[in-house]
This record gives C-alpha cells, sequence and structure tokens, in this order.
C-alpha cells in the first residue's frame, strides 16, 4: 500500500525516529564552519524528545547567504556530486550541495511522494519544469526514474513540442507550475485538440503559491486530477510534503524531516492547527544538514488524520510567503486572497496580475485580469458589470476597493518559471 516502511510508522515510532535523527543531525552539523560555531556549546544530551527542537537556534536565508558557498558543508568538496540553486531572485544566491548518499534519498523521498499520490512504474511523466539548477527539474527526474516510470525531461516552454509528446508517447502524468498548466490547457485547446481526450491522468502542481480554486479550475480544464507538490531547494527541493491520493493537505515526510509551525514576530509554535511560518530541519541529509531553516512560507498543520492511514503530518496549502504580504490603506493582504476571487469567477481568464500604484499620496491595488474571450464582446456594459463585480468581491475578501482593468485573454505576458503575481510600481508612476 505504502512505497516506503517509514511512511506506515505510527506517532510513536515517528516521534522516536525523529529524536534519534535529530541528535545525530546536530553532531553532523557540528562538522560544519557554520554551526561548529553556533552550536560549540550545544550539547545532544539536552534533546530529549523532538520537540526539544526548539532549543537549537533558527537558521535564515541571510545565514545561508553569509555562508555562501561552503560554510555549510560537513565534509570535503571530494564527497560531493551535485549542485542546486535556490530561484529567489532577490539579493545574492544560495547554494545547496549534495552527496551521492544525499541525491539517493531524496530520489526515494520523491519516488515515496509519487507513489502516494497514485502514480506507479507503469506511468509515463513527462516533466515541464525547467532542468539546471531549479530542483524542479532533475529533482522530479530522478524521482520518477526511480519510481520507475518512463520520464521525459521536456523542460520548459516550447507548447507544441509538450503536445506531441504527451500524445505521442501517452503521457500519464505531467508535472507543472500550475500557472504554466493554466496557460497549457488553454493552448491544447487552441491547437485543436480536446483536453478530455488527452492521454493525462495525474498533475503534479508546485513550486508557487495557488489556490484551491485554481487547482478547481486546472483539474476541470485538462480533465485531470492534480495533487499539490512542496519542496523547496534549501530542504532538498520537491519531495518534502505532498498530497496523497485523498487531496486533503500535504504530508510532510517526517522521518527527513521535522517541520514546525511559529508565529514570524515572536518565533514562538503557533497553537495547533494556526497559521505561521513553516521552519523545517533536514534530518537525513549528511553533506549540508539545515537546522530549523526559517522558509517564510505560511501555512498551518492540519489537525486530524488522513484517511489514508498516513500518520506524517499534514500541512494545509502554502497561503503565501511572510514577506508577498503588502500592505494597502493599512490592510494587510495576501496575494491569494485575491486569487481566490478571481478563480471562482467564470468569466475570469487564466492569468492575473497585481499592480501596486500611488494614487496622489495614497496607496492602491490596481487587478489586471484576463477576460475568457466568450466574455470579451463588444457590449461596453458587459464588461462595466464585469469590472464592478470583481471590484466588490475583492473588497469583501480584502476590505479596501481595487482598480480592475480588465484585458483580452492571453494579454498578460506569461513568464517561463514561477508566475510574478505582484509588481511594485509605486515608485515608478504617479497616479492623479
Ligand atoms: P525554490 O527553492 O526556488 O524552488 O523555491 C521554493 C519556494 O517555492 C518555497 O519556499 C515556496 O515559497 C514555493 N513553493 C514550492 N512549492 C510550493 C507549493 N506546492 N505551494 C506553494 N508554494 C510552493
Ligand atoms: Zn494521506
Amino acid at each position: 500500500m505504502y512505497y516506503h516502511p517509514e511512511e506506515s510508522f505510527k506517532r510513536s515510532e515517528l516521534d522516536k525516529l525523529q529524536t534519534e535523527r535529530l541528535r545525530a543531525v546536530v553532531e553532523n552539523a557540528k562538522k560544519s564552519p557554520f554551526y561548529g560555531s553556533l552550536l560549540k556549546d550545544f550539547d545532544v544530551s539536552e534533546l530529549n524528545t523532538a520537540k526539544d527542537i526548539t532549543k537549537l537556534p533558527f537558521t535564515t536565508k541571510d545565514d545561508l547567504r553569509s555562508q555562501y558557498p561552503y560554510g555549510l558543508l560537513t565534509r570535503p568538496l571530494d564527497d560531493f556530486v551535485r549542485l542546486h540553486a535556490s530561484s529567489g531572485t532577490t539579493g545574492s544566491p544560495t547554494a545547496i550541495l549534495y552527496t551521492q548518499n544525499d541525491i539517493d534519498l531524496w530520489a526515494a523521498l520523491m519516488a515515496r511522494s509519487m507513489y502516494a499520490a497514485g502514480i506507479r512504474r507503469s506511468d509515463v511523466l513527462q516533466n515541464t519544469s525547467g532542468y539546471g539548477l531549479f530542483t524542479g527539474g532533475l529533482g522530479i527526474h530522478y524521482g520518477s526514474e526511480r519510481l520507475g516510470c518512463l520520464t521525459v525531461p521536456a523542460g520548459a516552454g516550447n507548447t507544441r513540442r509538450q503536445i506531441k509528446l504527451i500524445r505521442d508517447f501517452n503521457v500519464t502524468v505531467l508535472h507543472i507550475i500550475p500557472s504554466f498548466a493554466l496557460y497549457f490547457a488553454q493552448k491544447v485547446a487552441e491547437e485543436g485538440f480536446d483536453p478530455a481526450e488527452m492521454p493525462w491522468k495525474i498533475a503534479l502542481i508546485g513550486a508557487e503559491p495557488h489556490t484551491e480554486e485554481t487547482r478547481q479550475r486546472i483539474e476541470e480544464l485538462m480533465h485531470i486530477k492534480a495533487y499539490n507538490s512542496y519542496g523547496l531547494t534549501e530542504m532538498n527541493g520537491p519531495g518534502v510534503a505532498f498530497e496523497c491520493t485523498e487531496q486533503s493537505g500535504m504530508h510532510v515526510w517526517e522521518d527527513a524531516y521535522i517541520a514546525e509551525i511559529i508565529d514570524p514576530a515572536t518565533g514562538e509554535h503557533v497553537p495547533e492547527g494556526e497559521i505561521g511560518e513553516l521552519v523545517m530541519t533536514t534530518l537525513t541529509r549528511e553533506g549540508m544538514p539545515i537546522i530549523r531553516y526559517r522558509t517564510r512560507d505560511l501555512t498551518r498543520f492540519i489537525p486530524g488524520q488522513c484517511a489514508c492511514g498516513r500518520e506524517h503530518r499534514r500541512i494545509d496549502r502554502i497561503a503565501g510567503r511572510v514577506d508577498d504580504m503588502f500592505i494597502v490603506k493599512g490592510v494587510n493582504i495576501y496575494p491569494m486572497q485575491i486569487e481566490q476571487v478571481l478563480m471562482s469567477m467564470p468569466e475570469v481568464g487564466q492569468n492575473y496580475v497585481i499592480e501596486l500604484i500611488r494614487e496622489g499620496f495614497m496607496d492602491q491595488i490596481r487587478v489586471k485580469v484576463e477576460v475568457k474571450e466568450d466574455y470579451f464582446v463588444e457590449d461596453m456594459r458587459v464588461l462595466q458589470k464585469l469590472q464592478k463585480s470583481i471590484a466588490s468581491r475583492l473588497c469583501n475578501e480584502v476590505l479596501v476597493t481595487p482598480r480592475v482593468e480588465l484585458v483580452m485573454h492571453d494579454s498578460i505576458p506569461k513568464t517561463a518559471g514561477k508566475a510574478i503575481r505582484v509588481v511594485d510600481l509605486r515608485d515608478k508612476e504617479e497616479e492623479g
């Protein structure tokens, strides 16, 4: 029923394993220059249960930057075989290095994740992620091969060739970024193919925040089951938390990671079930262990047990990033609140962008929304009504009334990788 024996571990077994592994991680981490000095006086005998992890300090993105490139390695460079880098566009880069063992364990985690989403070795998987430094390429690729699937490393872009490969090789599983999935579904139809007739059954969607409404849209447009896949380069890449076939939150693989959820302001754990910042610790990576990494991603633990029987705790879909939030007219707003409203409206097309602008002395939001072709009729009154209705629904959700600009379908440029949802124009243009 499961791919890996540790998936069937009961809570008490997981707790015991995590405690043992946490101690080993700290011992190992101390061999690196960074943790060697940070944890010099820390004695692992203080770790009596996995909950004692709170006695350890956090590691931040800035730490990784300041230690770039080798400050967190626990062994000689000769032992490493692979490097990936986070796709962040701000600041200096952070790089993660992997030993052969680390690559093998990661591939096994990925294979397990795919199996949990119902993928089997008889499936054919096409990976539409960019290969290269981004972990969504090789990470998914190695996992898929490990599971035994025929794996098509299509890479990003070139929609026509993607469609041809899918049809020629009966691709049953797609790994696809949600914003690209929406665009892709539209392109398939434009190329004259009926998405319902495509051989695909399963889409693994992840790498960027998206709402339940977006998932449903992808499932309806593509006639596919879409499973949420969460990961980040600092924790290897994909395969950190994954939805099982129940589609009710993502299981964190707790034999390989410890997950915590904290109040980003105080660093304290939030009450069970409440939303906060996800903090992650690697339990099995030997070459470059990372302890209590502040992911900046916002989520919550889903209370209770999953119907699939796995006791690995589930996290909810990522609600956004701590740094995604913007404040307009004194109100805190997350892009996903806006996406949720837009994607629930049938007239709205597959893409949107949120612009932060300045009107006089006030900050304001302008939401550019693609409208489906059928709705983009000549009659101005219809469009005006739609514009008003979007604005008022957004106001109900975010408590300020944004400017809404309706644009033609396919007119907002689609980036190759993760979608850019918020553009800050406040210092760029003055609005009257
Ligand atoms: P990178 O390390 O460059 O691949 O980026 C990792 C980041 O992508 C995470 O910290 C999240 O912000 C985002 N991310 C990855 N998977 C998901 C997902 N399933 N849902 C929402 N955001 C995700
Ligand atoms: Zn489950």
